[in-house]
């Protein structure tokens, strides 16, 4: 087929599975297994009252969420730029600041969608090993590049790099656009948000999926210089300038999900002290576990492999999530979900090891 020839061909990334059904423990996605906060709900009841806003395009600054965001992060307006989830944030990213001959620079292990954009948008790019310990070498971001990608705690590691460490790739990289994804920062660590004040290089990308409960809603913002910002709007309203804020309703959702501070320290507060059960019960039951600064564990069983474990747990209806990757296909990643789904997950794997 000749038309074929004039295809752009990629491999996409492959997102966790979401089965549906009965009796299903999803601890694979990462998402948050408390819903989000109350107020989350009156807004989007307050927002179906006004349905006939439909008809109208919307603002394409999107500026009630940036305005909330100024607000909590007490970042200026000009430094925030929104997106549908942080998925687009980035892909935005990599499209308007990986514009250079020399290798963009990211973790061998590490969120698997930096590959896929690099490759979609032909960026050169080079992966940078984790050391055995599956920590990142900042030394290793010492070299020649055309820009660097972080995801900051790591994924599917869970490991967090410290803000000194952080900073010095950036410090040694003032050439460079530095992107630091912040996705689970909110479960550990200190955010490197400060720090876009001292360096215009830097971009710190977050999301609401996680920490707010709110992956459905697809919300995703950067901070970064005013500089860096407008020329990530350049290039996203040179695509389309709408397709993150038709969203009065995600708007007014995410909106609501910052003004209730207590409950969201409330939600992170609960997942850590179950994050801190479920290390400790998974270590008694011979597993060695990372040590998580995120909302999930990154687990392997000397005397068990990790994909029959994964197998034998979707007989069981638990969903957990295996890479069949190089240097990580022993490990599996566990989303951790309510102390009960977790009680589940034990007693599946008591089981498995049992039989
Ligand atoms: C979940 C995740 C994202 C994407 O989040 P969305 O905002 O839902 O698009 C980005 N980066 C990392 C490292 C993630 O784990």
């Amino acid at each position: 087929m000749s038309w074929e020839n004039n295809i752009h061909r990629v491999v996409p990334y492959v997102p966790g599975e979401q089965p549906t059904g009965e009796g299903i423990i999803k601890l694979n996605t990462n998402e948050n297994p408390y819903p989000p906060a109350p107020g989350v709900e009156k807004a989007l009841r307050d927002m179906a009252d006004d349905y006939a806003i439909m008809r109208k395009y919307p603002d394409p600054e999107a500026g009630m969420l940036v305005r909330a965001l100024s607000d909590y992060y007490n970042v200026p307006d000009e430094s925030i730029f929104v997106g549908v989830g942080s998925d687009d944030v980035l892909a935005m990213s990599f499209l308007t600041f990986f514009d250079s001959d020399k290798p963009l620079l990211f973790p061998d292990i590490t969120y698997s969608f930096y590959e896929v954009w690099a490759d979609l948008f032909r960026i050169p790019h080079k992966q940078i090993p984790l050391r055995g310990d599956f920590t990142i070498d900042p030394e290793a971001y010492m070299q020649m590049n055309g820009g660097i990608v972080i995801a900051n705690p790591n994924a599917p590691t869970s490991l967090y790099l410290d803000i000194p460490a952080i900073e010095s790739i950036i410090a040694a990289n003032l050439d460079s656009v530095v992107i630091v994804d912040e996705a689970y920062i909110d479960f550990g660590g200190e955010s490197a948000l400060p720090l876009i004040k001292r360096y215009d290089n830097l971009l710190v990308v977050r999301t609401f999926s996680k920490s707010r409960s709110m992956a459905g809603a697809r919300v995703g913002m950067a901070f970064g210089s005013p500089r860096l910002i407008s020329y990530l709007k350049d290039v996203k309203f040179s695509i389309n300038s709408y397709t993150m804020s038709h969203d009065v309703i995600r708007m007014g959702a995410a909106s609501a999900a910052l003004s209730d501070k207590e409950y969201f320290e409330d939600v992170v507060e609960r997942i850590i002290a179950t994050r801190t059960d479920a290390a400790a019960r998974l270590r008694d039951m011979g597993f060695k576990v990372l040590d998580s600064s995120t909302n999930f564990l990154f687990v392997t069983h000397p005397d068990h492999r990790a994909g029959d474990i994964y197998s034998a747990l979707k007989e069981r209806r638990i969903y957990v999530r295996y890479f069949n990757r190089p240097r990580i296909d022993d490990h599996l990643r566990i989303t951790i979900g309510t102390p009960e789904e977790m009680e589940s997950l034990y007693a599946a794997l008591k089981e498995i090891f049992d039989a």
